[in-house]
């Protein structure tokens, strides 16, 4: 934060001199005031969550925070093997895979998957028109099977389904959609058992296969992390959406009422995206933003952390200095007006430009704002925004993670004990977008303090919601009792 403040104060210094820059410097300094994170705030923000989980475990719509059971309560130890299939639908692609499960000594014996482009249109139309693309590419995906992936006669195939979005699960295996997120708006889906719809638009096609297991991705991601380390107890997605998972105690969830799971914990889905607070930092893009966006009034924090959104915030200001500073001269550039225009992964790519003239900066705003040349000075406060808005994101992602690691009493070292903490993480912010992962990273050990920060890890678990949905389907396989396994 140190170093975004002190770029962001050199660039206002050296613009103050010249007329038409004193708005462009103004709307800057508001910008950079109303997205302030001093740690203190980050404190604060981390400890209304703590408080919004207590109320979300409490009750059933006892706090924004969903704080939704999985109904998994045992994450993998190693033993699952065998053939499985997974599908991963959350963002603007889904994946499907099939993992060759080989126990603990064979772990991932082989992995295949294939990345398949959800047409725009698909987002926003009828419930079975998307099941039934889903279905048929998975149905293609598993016609491709080669002989590695062997399946013992008279078997069905079986199923993880990663879904990641808010479901309130009725089972392991099903569950109903609360609301859609992330710019998916299909009305039909909304209350409807998600896994009912996929199974009917499998049965459309032809393709024989039992949904064993429907998860989160950050419930994947956990188990999935878990597989391989034993110490994971949270996973954080920073991708399009942002969310988090962690293993809690089972008698720590007021709202419970099935039975004790052996292992005496369960993990929740938190749902952190939908968080809100009068903690957290909101400028009049994000209002705005909000009002505009598929689902106003809710996933508040996701709207200011993730990948859908950062670079959206960083076109509306730069909407407000070409409308009210002519900052890229006397007329505003009309693709500036296009909502989304700019994406975060250009974001990134301004906001990492190490040239000395920043040349980057400088093509990507003639791409896709279409803005033949553009001085230093205007390039220099772009970075300053791209800074401005990640870092804001990506501290407060640290500040929910700090939040879940105060639940578990894991924010702290304990006298004589050194219990590891590790984050399994994912997600194309987290992945691609070095600054904010970065900074999401110092933000939490400033939050931890040196001590504490030796015992907490964050760790990238790559695709790990695939295999991790994979791994649950096996360790719920309805062969589970077959000698075979
Ligand atoms: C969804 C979560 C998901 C997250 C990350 C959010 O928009 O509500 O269920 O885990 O995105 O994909
Ligand atoms: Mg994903």
């Amino acid at each position: 934060a140190a170093v975004c403040a002190a770029s962001v104060y050199i660039v206002r210094r050296r613009m103050q001199s010249s007329g038409k820059w004193a708005r462009v410097i103004e709307i800057l300094r508001v910008l950079e005031e109303d997205c302030a994170t001093p740690i203190g705030k980050l404190r604060q923000v981390a400890d209304a969550m703590t408080v919004e989980m207590h109320a979300g475990l409490a009750s059933e719509g006892g706090s924004k925070l969903k704080m939704l059971i999985s109904y998994v309560d045992n994450l993998p130890s190693g033993e699952e093997h065998g053939f499985f299939y997974a599908l991963d639908l959350g963002g603007t692609n889904f994946r499907v895979m099939r993992v060759l499960l080989g126990g603990k000594q064979g772990r991932v014996v082989k992995q295949e998957a294939k990345e398949v482009s959800i047409p725009p249109h698909l987002m926003t139309s009828g419930s079975d028109e998307l099941f039934n693309f889903i279905a048929e590419a998975l149905a293609n995906f598993v016609a491709t099977e080669g002989e590695d992936f062997h399946l013992p006669e008279g078997r069905q195939r079986e199923l993880g389904f990663t879904f990641s979005f808010p479901v309130k699960q009725t089972s392991l295996s099903s569950g109903t959609l609360i609301k859609w997120t992330k710019g998916f708006s299909i009305e039909d889906t909304v209350g409807q058992d998600v896994v009912g719809a996929l199974v009917k638009a499998m049965e459309r096609v032809g393709l024989d296969m039992n949904v064993t297991a429907l998860v989160n991705d950050t419930v994947g991601t956990l188990a999935g992390g878990r597989y391989y380390n034993p110490d994971v107890v949270a996973a954080v997605i920073l991708g399009t959406g942002t969310n988090a998972a962690y293993v809690e105690r089972a008698h720590a969830i007021p709202k419970w009422h099935g039975l004790l799971p052996k292992s005496g914990e369960m993990v929740i889905n938190m749902e952190w995206g939908n968080f809100r607070s009068s903690h957290l930092p909101l400028t009049e893009y994000d209002h705005l933003l909000d009002f505009d966006s598929l689902n106003p009034g809710e996933q508040i924090l996701e709207k200011i952390i993730s990948g859908m959104y950062l670079g959206e915030i960083l076109r509306r200001v730069l909407l407000k200095m070409a409308d009210e500073a002519a900052f890229f001269g006397d007329s505003v550039p009309p693709k500036l007006r296009i909502p989304f225009i700019i994406r975060t992964p250009n974001m990134s790519a301004m906001h990492s430009d190490t040239s000395p003239d920043l040349k980057v900066v400088g093509s990507k705003l003639k791409d896709i704002l279409e803005v033949p040349t553009t001085s230093l000075k205007m390039r220099k406060v772009v970075v300053s925004l791209c800074d401005i808005i990640a870092c804001r994101g990506a501290r407060l992602s640290a500040a929910g993670i700090y939040g879940i690691l105060k639940k578990l009493g894991r924010d702290a070292p304990k006298d004589g004990e050194t219990q590891k903490s590790v984050i399994a993480m994912d997600g194309g912010l987290f992945e691609h977008y070095t600054q904010f992962s970065e900074c999401m990273e110092s933000s939490l050990k400033e939050l931890l303090g040196d001590e504490a920060s030796d015992s907490v890890e964050v760790i990238h678990s790559n695709d790990g919601s695939g295999v991790g949905a994979a791994l649950l389907a096996a360790s719920h396989s309805q062969y589970l009792d077959d000698s075979q396994t």
